[in-house]
């Protein structure tokens, strides 16, 4: 995997770089919920800033469908990102924005008005490409999480401009080749939330790549009803357990090794440590019971397994976390990760919304060797499609 990084952009004094960033930030009452994604732009943004250049920053915020909006305007995030970024950063509208950007100075930021104001930015129109690109003498992306849209502002700019990954496109496209590009082996996967049927493609690609795939949360009852398991009152997809079937009887042709939990943790009713609550062997779930955790000795197997990989890479929570005590298992697992994470004898990269929750939940979210938030981005890097944003940067 080759691409530029900002280590060959060469001499920047005065030119202009268009840097497409991730600012779609959560926000409640104009106030920045998560800042998560404007830290993730401070060493590319200010590294340029330092190197003179004047920095533009391109982002979409919400889905404005092409039309012009208050409620979707990014000027809201100039002041945001300059607290963060701990310089000044200005506001530039897609009207006198040619004369704006004469303005700058060099070492100058500006955050460049909502590119999805253009209705051609999603189609990744030529015309608005242009537009783009007539603003700035290089492209830098540095937003990973986008890249798996061929929009004019990651994808088209990159063959009209120079074009070079940002520092945090950079940490995350070397991360995610350490976990699944060129891993160590033996590698373990451990896919697990609600549904089969959201991961699919994520399990059918994995089985041909690691050596151990770890299936849990509630997508786990349904390979094991494909086995014969009497699974109650669970989340399971019973219109899919034919594909679970397939998935299994590949995994053992090429030799991945799949780990299905032999005991759970069970409750009639879905609450916070419910009366109800035992756990128990698989196959002893009774009908009016749900498999809302992955049971004890099984965390103790799978942390053995882990023990024994040079690799992990995990999308999905083992239980449904957020409700105590089904949280046991993820939290166990992540810790016993994080662990061998830093004993130096694991690499290992989680990702997914509700993983980067159950990590931090369990206080490890630091400890992992990458935590990607890119969300779809990601799940389509498991899956091993292609990301176009991360294609036309030559990588
Ligand atoms: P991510 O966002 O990390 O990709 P998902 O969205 O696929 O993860 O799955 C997370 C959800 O799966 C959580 O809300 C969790 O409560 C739920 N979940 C995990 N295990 C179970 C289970 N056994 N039964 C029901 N829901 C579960
Ligand atoms: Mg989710």
């Amino acid at each position: 995997m080759t691409f530029k990084t900002l280590d060959d952009i060469g001499d920047v004094t005065g030119k202009a770089v268009l840097v497409r960033e991730d600012l779609n930030v959560p926000m409640a009452d104009g106030v920045v919920t998560d800042d998560t994604r404007l830290r993730a732009t401070v060493a590319t943004l200010n590294e340029l800033s330092d190197k003179g250049a004047k920095v533009l920053v391109l982002a979409h915020f919400g889905r404005p469908k092409g039309q012009p909006s208050e409620e979707f305007s990014l000027k809201k995030l100039a002041g945001p990102l300059s607290q963060v970024l701990g310089r000044a950063v200005s506001f530039i509208d897609w009207e006198g924005d040619k004369e704006a950007v004469a303005a700058l100075q060099a070492g100058d930021i500006a955050i460049l008005e909502n590119t999805r104001f253009f209705g051609g930015e999603e189609k990744n129109d030529p015309a608005v490409v242009e537009r783009f690109a007539s603003l700035g003498d290089f492209y830098v992306n540095d937003a990973f999480s986008a890249a798996h849209r061929a929009h004019a502002s990651t994808e088209g700019l990159a063959h009209v401009l120079p074009a070079f990954a940002g520092r945090a496109m950079e940490a995350e496209l070397t991360a995610l080749e350490k976990a699944l590009g060129k891993p160590e082996h033996p590698v373990a996967a451990v896919v697990g939330g609600a549904k089969v049927s959201t991961k699919l493609d994520v399990l059918k690609h994995l089985v041909g790549k690691v050596d151990h795939l770890i299936i849990g949360g509630g997508m786990a009852n349904t390979f094991l009803a494909a086995r014969g398991v009497a699974v109650g009152k669970s989340l399971c997809e019973h219109d899919l357990t034919a594909t679970a079937d397939e998935i299994l009887d590949n995994a053992d042709k090429v030799g991945c090794t799949v780990h299905l939990p032999y005991d759970v943790v069970v409750s009639k009713e879905f609450a916070t440590n419910p009366p109800s609550l035992r756990t128990c062997n698989v196959h002893e779930v009774a009908a009016d019971e749900m498999i809302l955790d992955v049971g004890p000795t099984a965390v103790e197997a799978l942390a053995d397994v882990l023990k024994t990989c040079k690799t992990l890479v995990w999308n999905g929570p083992m239980g449904a976390f957020e409700t105590e005590p089904f949280d046991t298992a993820t939290v166990a697992l992540a810790r016993t990760a994080a662990a061998l994470t830093k004993e130096g004898s694991l690499v290992s990269v989680a990702g997914g919304g509700d993983t980067v929750a159950a990590l931090n939940h369990a206080g490890v979210g630091g400890d992992f060797s990458y935590v990607s938030t890119a969300g779809g981005a990601f799940l389509e890097w498991m899956e091993g499609k292609e990301l176009p944003g991360v294609a036309a940067l030559g990588a």
